[in-house]
């Protein structure tokens, strides 16, 4: 886990508000706030099912329709990143946490966040190559991260004996 940015605001306030600047202002219900409060009680990678089932775990009660509006409008409002890998659609905290590129585990599915100096220069350089207003990237390298790799190679070791 990266160190948090500081924020002026909390997620709750800031969703409060976003939904009250809208077109047509929405309420802000106690579902939303029991989902935005538990988001962002941990920083994670996660899906909606996963944060249907610890929110369950927990005993809040908040329906499935509600969780899957409730998380496109916290993408919406600037509170939650979307991460498209493969055919998952993962979620993680946006507001007051850095930007960051991550290295993912095909086989435990393990997310590793990482910051390299060099991603932004990349970034700014081939914009500015193709004359392109760059808003941000999604860069995810693939593969077996290290205790997988040491378990599979133990495996291994054991097949042969
Ligand atoms: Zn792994
Ligand atoms: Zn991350």
């Amino acid at each position: 886990m990266l160190p948090s940015v500081s924020v002026s605001q909390s997620p709750e306030d800031k969703f409060r508000e976003y939904l009250a600047s809208r077109s047509r202002p929405q309420r802000f219900t106690d579902q939303q706030r029991d989902m935005v409060n538990y988001i962002f009680s941990k920083h994670n990678h996660f899906d909606a099912d996963q944060l249907i089932d610890e929110m369950k775990d927990e005993s809040l009660q908040v329906s499935r329709a509600t969780i899957y509006r409730t998380l496109g409008k916290l993408v919406d409002a600037g509170l939650l990143r979307r991460l498209e890998i493969g055919s998952r659609t993962y979620y993680e905290h946006d507001y007051g946490y850095p930007q960051h590129d991550h290295l993912f585990c095909e086989r435990c599915r393990k997310m590793i966040e990482f910051q390299h100096p060099l991603m932004d220069q990349v970034q700014r350089e081939i914009g500015d190559q193709h004359h392109f207003q760059v808003q941000g990237h999604s860069f995810v390298i693939r593969g077996i991260c290290n205790e997988c790799s040491r378990a599979m190679s133990t495996k291994r070791r054991l097949d042969l004996v």
